[in-house]
């Protein structure tokens, strides 16, 4: 398998998994994408139903994972998908799924080290890392900034990986009691943590500027583990089949999902299972009140916001979806210059694409299943409340908008799960 950037010109060989595996972007500024998505048919959909029965999550990772990093030996991308995915890691089984009232299931996605759904893709982005570099001598530096999350399960994940260390910048006295002591209690030399007098932008603009000086970045081998990367976002495509495994148990069928998201991480990966033919109907699209991907898939109006708003479910507070252009890829026919035209200006500040008047906007739900809304900070309360009450159970803010919406959305008759990413 190839990757090229979604502003490629045509005809572009592209490259393998692990020469864009320790990048960000693209060098023209766009994202790696695959040259085509690998199918999965019905028969093997039932091979891999036995073998998550009898061998577990890693198994059905590696499966997935060698259509996409075929230059990887198989025996080393199968340790490298059972260190990552082990009982010692995520408990047992890896994402399991209950049952609520009215059809709708939870797929639990937060039972990794740090409590986070980030560590889902993370954990396999440490083991894929280490290998690779130890396969090229190198180091890597990784500078990241962080609200919370992503911060903490990059350092749990990258922890005691050779040859990696991790400086982490995270705005003083803003993270939860919680994220700080998971982050501040990591005694390690490879693990440095940079706590700085400001708010997370202030942190992230200082991670840019540093980024912005191409000699120094190559001088201390600085990378990054932002959503942008692809590993993450295919170690997600996993869950999405993994889910519906569970969720058909022995049935088969067809299920609708609803998807917290914000960079269009999450959403991205559903997209990218839904293609290679994993039976998804609609994929439904939440956002909270930062509603930038919700407002384009209502209106066709893609709109950078100059802030974002700080919400209650605050790991999809985000003012630019970053993933997106992933997505504007795959309408457009895989049209890289298309896709630079769309994104030329890098759409600065609060600008704005307007794609409503295209053909292609308007074949999206029925091309692709997407239909999408937002929940508010009220709307959360209410459906955390309402479920509490109904099924016993306490919804993270962020499962809680996906099931708002999933619910606006629900079918008669059909299924629908949703990745719930906190379940503690
Ligand atoms: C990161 C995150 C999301 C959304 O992920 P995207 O990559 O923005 O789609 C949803 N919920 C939680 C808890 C998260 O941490």
């Amino acid at each position: 398998m190839r990757y090229v950037s979604t502003r490629s010109e045509s005809g572009d060989p592209g490259l393998p998994f692990c020469d864009i595996l320790l990048q960000g972007l693209a060098p023209d500024g766009g994202l790696y994408m695959p040259l085509q998505y690998p199918s999965i048919d019905p028969h093997t959909l039932e091979v891999w139903r036995t073998l998550l029965t009898e061998h577990g999550y890693a198994a059905v990772a590696f499966e997935v994972l060698r259509l996409f990093a075929d230059d990887i030996p198989e025996a080393d991308l199968r340790g490298i998908c059972e260190r990552a995915y082990a009982t010692e890691v995520f408990g047992d089984p890896v994402v399991p799924v209950t049952e609520m009232e009215g059809g709708l299931w939870l797929a639990h996605l937060s039972n990794g080290p740090t409590a986070a759904f980030k560590d889902m893709a993370m954990q396999l982005l440490g083991q894929l890392f280490e290998y690779e570099l130890s396969r090229r001598g190198q180091v890597l530096n990784i500078l990241g900034a962080t609200s919370g999350d992503t911060g903490s399960a990059a350092e749990y994940a990258m922890l005691g990986r050779h040859g990696i260390t991790v400086f982490m910048l995270s705005p003083q006295g803003r993270m939860s009691p919680f994220q700080q002591a998971q982050m501040f209690s990591l005694n390690d030399p490879r693990i440095v943590n940079l706590a700085v007098d400001g708010v997370f932008d202030d942190c992230q603009d200082l991670v840019k500027e540093v980024n912005a000086d191409a000699s120094f970045k190559v001088r201390h081998s600085l990378g990054a583990v932002n959503s942008i990367n692809w590993a993450r976002v295919v170690a997600q495509v996993v869950y999405y089949v993994v889910g519906y495994l569970r969720v058909t148990a022995e049935t088969g069928g067809v299920i609708d999902v609803s998807v917290p998201t914000g960079n269009f991480g999450n959403i991205c990966a559903a997209h990218i299972a839904r293609q290679m033919g994993l039976p998804l109907g609609q994929l439904v699209l939440a956002t909270n009140e930062n509603n930038v991907l919700d407002e384009f898939f209502r209106t066709g109006v893609y709109r950078v916001r100059s802030s974002a708003e700080e919400t209650s479910s605050p790991s999809m507070d985000i003012s630019k979806a970053s993933n997106f252009e992933r997505f504007i890829f795959d309408l457009f026919g895989r049209d890289g210059a298309r896709v630079r035209s769309i994104f030329a200006a890098d759409l600065p500040g609060s600008g704005a694409v307007d794609l409503s008047g295209t053909p292609e906007f308007a074949a999206i739900a029925q091309r692709y299943g997407i239909v999408s809304g937002s929940s508010s900070h009220a709307d959360r309360l209410a459906t955390i409340a309402q479920v509490a009450d109904h099924d016993g159970y306490v919804l993270d803010p962020h499962t809680a908008d996906a099931v708002k919406v999933g619910r606006h959305y629900a079918r008669p008759g059909s299924r629908c799960w949703s990745p719930k990413p906190h379940c503690r």
